[in-house]
């Protein structure tokens, strides 16, 4: 009999309860047993939510209170020295200091743990820190007391762990310089103990998570995975090896391999792999096939998912498992709470809980063929309606995209051109000081923005109240002495929300909440449909804010990658060509803004490297098509238009050509933490365009003064000609107030007043 299971469950809860008590907890306003409470409830009804839809092994360990990696660490002692408690007993406030960090009025506190992207995913975990001298304890009883709460409720569970090798993997090493592969041996007996400590609590199957075997390894940690899988071969359960992400490639013998009962493969990101797992993994292991994606909003084409568990249970009969490609985490936890929805469109998603009734309608249709045939015709139903649905085949935008060509991506002229014409026309000064587009979104901005939302506000009044806002911005700017202005962003509530809501195709739910770290959550738009732009999205407040200075006003708009990686895409078309859509519209956008006397315009692409596939193979084919598309949203303009980009983050080394090959005249990027050295990928690449490397990092409500930020610029300036940089912050202003922002431009300005006098 094929099993239905799942890999992992959301833990925020449908109406993002686990987020409302943490917070709560943090401010004093519920207890520790309040807390424990919720968190219980939240189980107990994630255990009984996936039962109901027909799963028979649940998920246990997949609870976290702040993050699973973190738990880990706990569990395994991995507590850096500055959390350590007084009385060796970690309890949820280390927790929560090793997340959050810790203030404290006498002792300088302790800063919180590094935090970084789950692979390719947007859920951020606490990133383990080891020391040379890494000592491993059984520190955290949580996932053993979560295992005794599910029994004690009559369910059949399946404890879930982090593989020591991933775990290992996702973790730093600090201080002394080693390799954490040298940690494993001391890690390994932990995970005897706690697998042993599992099968005393009458476990019968563990699933333990190695996702790194879907990335490019190198040698040693391949050949350290046999080593570590026979040294835990002894305990007295069943190992199923999850790997998910991606497909295994060269890692393939090695996973089938494995001295361990079973293996589970995500069929929804590599269906390719099939085959060859069939071909060499032993029958008599467990297969689990991930059919159903977990890292989507659509419902599953249970035909074709069938069809690929129909060739796998030829071969394996009982031993084939159903489930869905990852872990649940990261996808949101119940359409049945979406109450606005239009019909149609409801009738095309699925979130956990009806990915769970998914996984259980395929195994019911392989264990008792016939008895699910109503659920697989009417799966059948909503597969033809998409296909057919004049709501997301939209014809125009279709042929549009069939006629571009190749000069459609390409300026007028080459930037040594375009930068003279624009230089003639700007009249900007050595060094022009702009910032990177938001301004303090304060609470009476976020008032009106919901007082309109609720109909308390009229159109005229929101629209008064916005323009208040950008008269503010511009004077405050005008008073500063900044060469290149904003508007200031205010009518944004988020910088892919505020367009997405705007462009066709688009659609929102109410309650489709994930994950992002910790209590934040985000709500991505769903990309549904054929993309287009009815009608100008930005044209009226940039024009506004022009008509109110004589200085430069830089129109500001999100990229199509940006767009996008932070948006739930369709699956029935690639990536590759959302984008393009995307693109187009945007590129209507930056033409608007031209033709409305906008001389300057910035297409942010902040997600520009979250796109990277996971192997490096395919890194190219990526950078290819991201790169395309930003060219072709910026290229509709005259060579006297500049155009600008901005990335916050720091790591450009490996993408340092395709950022080139984007070609905007200006970038402006995250540099002020790294000390400028960021840049060196700039230098040693001769980048030719300008560049406006962050002086100050807006992370931090600090304000460094005007001698750092000299400083700063003196050091860039000795990697890129004076004459190519641009003086800005790190990033937008959004999240900061207005008396450090304004302390800190001041400053700016100042330093850059004086590089001028210098040159
Ligand atoms: N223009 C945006 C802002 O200033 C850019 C934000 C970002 O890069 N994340 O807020
Ligand atoms: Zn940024």
């Amino acid at each position: 009999m094929a099993l239905a299971h799942n890999l992992g469950f959301p833990r925020i809860g449908r109406d993002r309860e686990l987020k409302k008590a943490l917070e709560a907890y943090w401010k004093g306003a519920l207890d520790e047993a309040g807390l424990r409470a919720v968190g219980r409830e939240l189980r107990a009804a994630h255990w009984q939510a996936q039962k109901d839809a027909g799963i028979e092994l649940l998920p246990v360990g997949d609870f976290a209170w702040y993050d699973q990696v973190l738990t880990h660490s706990l569990t395994f002692g991995v507590i850096p020295e500055r959390f350590r408690p007084h009385d060796g007993k970690p309890g949820l406030d280390t927790l929560f200091g090793m997340a959050r960090g810790v203030t404290s009025s006498c002792c300088g506190g302790a800063h919180a743990q590094e935090m970084t992207k789950w692979f390719d995913t947007n859920y951020h975990y606490l990133v383990p820190e080891f020391t040379a001298d890494q000592q491993f304890s059984l520190s955290w009883e949580q996932l053993f007391e979560e295992v005794e709460e599910a029994r004690a409720l009559g369910h059949k569970v399946k404890p879930v762990l982090i593989g020591p090798l991933t775990y290992l993997w996702l973790g730093k090493a600090k201080g002394d310089e080693f390799d954490k592969l040298d940690l494993l041996e001391r890690l390994l007996p932990i995970y005897g103990e706690i697998l042993d400590r599992l099968a005393e609590q009458g476990v019968e199957w563990v699933q333990i998570d190695e996702p790194i075997l879907a990335l490019d390894l190198p040698q040693d940690w391949k050949n350290a995975y046999e080593r570590a899988y026979h040294l835990l071969q002894h305990a007295k359960l069943r190992k199923l090896v999850a790997t998910y992400f991606g497909g295994l490639e060269d890692n393939l013998g090695l996973a089938v391999g494995l001295p361990v009962d079973g293996l589970h493969i995500d069929l929804v990101r590599a269906p390719e792999q099939l085959p060859l797992v069939l071909d060499r993994l032993p029958s008599y292991k467990v297969l689990s096939l991930g059919v159903v994606n977990g890292r989507n909003v659509w419902r599953c084409d249970l035909d074709k998912a069938l069809a690929q568990l129909r060739e796998a249970e030829q071969r394996f009969g009982a031993n084939l498992w159903v489930a869905p490609s990852c872990s649940l985490l990261h996808s949101p936890v119940d359409l049945g709470r979406e109450d606005q929805l239009d019909a149609e469109l409801k009738s095309w998603l699925a979130f956990a809980v009806q990915k769970c009734a998914e996984v259980a309608t395929l195994a019911a249709a392989l264990n008792a063929p016939g008895s699910v045939d109503a659920a697989l015709a009417e799966s059948r139903a909503v597969q033809e309606s998409r296909a057919s649905s004049p709501r997301i085949h939209k014809p125009a935008v279709q042929a549009r995209l069939a006629a571009i060509k190749p000069e459609d991506s390409q300026r007028k002229s080459p930037f040594a051109q375009r930068i003279e014409k624009q230089r003639a026309l700007l009249n900007l000064p050595a060094f022009p000081t702009t910032t990177i587009g938001s301004f303090p979104q304060t609470s009476a901005i976020r008032l009106a923005r919901q007082s309109f939302k609720q109909g308390k506000l009229s159109a005229a009044e929101y629209t008064e109240a916005m323009h208040a806002e950008i008269r503010h911005a511009v004077e405050v700017q005008e008073k500063l002495g900044l060469d290149v202005l904003v508007h200031g962003e205010a009518e944004r509530n988020d910088m892919v929300e505020y367009f997405a809501e705007q462009l066709d195709g688009y659609a929102f739910t109410r309650f489709g909440w994930v994950q992002s770290y910790g209590s934040r959550c985000v709500k991505p738009a769903v990309i549904y449909g054929d993309l287009s732009r009815p009608k100008a999205m930005t044209v009226e407040w940039i024009a506004y804010a022009q008509s109110l200075t004589d200085k430069v006003m830089k129109g500001m708009l999100t990229g199509p990658v940006t767009m996008l990686m932070w948006s739930f895409p369709r699956e029935d078309v690639s990536r590759e060509v959302q984008a393009r859509q995307l693109a187009l519209a945007i590129r209507d956008e930056v033409v608007d803004l031209e033709a409305a006397g906008i001389r300057i315009v910035q297409i942010d692409e902040a997600a520009f490297r979250e796109g990277l596939p996971l192997r490096r193979a395919q890194w190219q084919h990526y950078l290819d098509w991201a790169t395309e598309a930003f060219r072709l949203t910026a290229s509709g303009v005259l060579d006297e238009t500049q155009i600008h980009t901005h990335m916050c983050y720091s790591e450009f080394n490996d993408v340092i050509e395709s950022i080139a090959a984007m070609d905007a005249d200006v970038i402006t990027i995250e540099t002020s933490r790294s000390d400028m050295e960021l840049l060196d990928a700039f230098e040693r690449f001769e980048y030719p365009n300008e560049i406006g490397p962050g002086v100050y990092d807006i992370h931090s409500p600090r304000v460094p003064d005007s001698a750092e930020m000299v400083k700063l610029l003196e050091k860039a300036a000795r990697r890129i000609p004076a004459e190519r940089l641009w003086v800005n912050p790190d990033c937008g202003l959004k999240t900061r107030a207005w008396p450090e922002t304004e302390a800190a431009l001041v400053n700016m300005v100042a330093a850059a007043r004086q590089l001028r006098a210098q040159l």
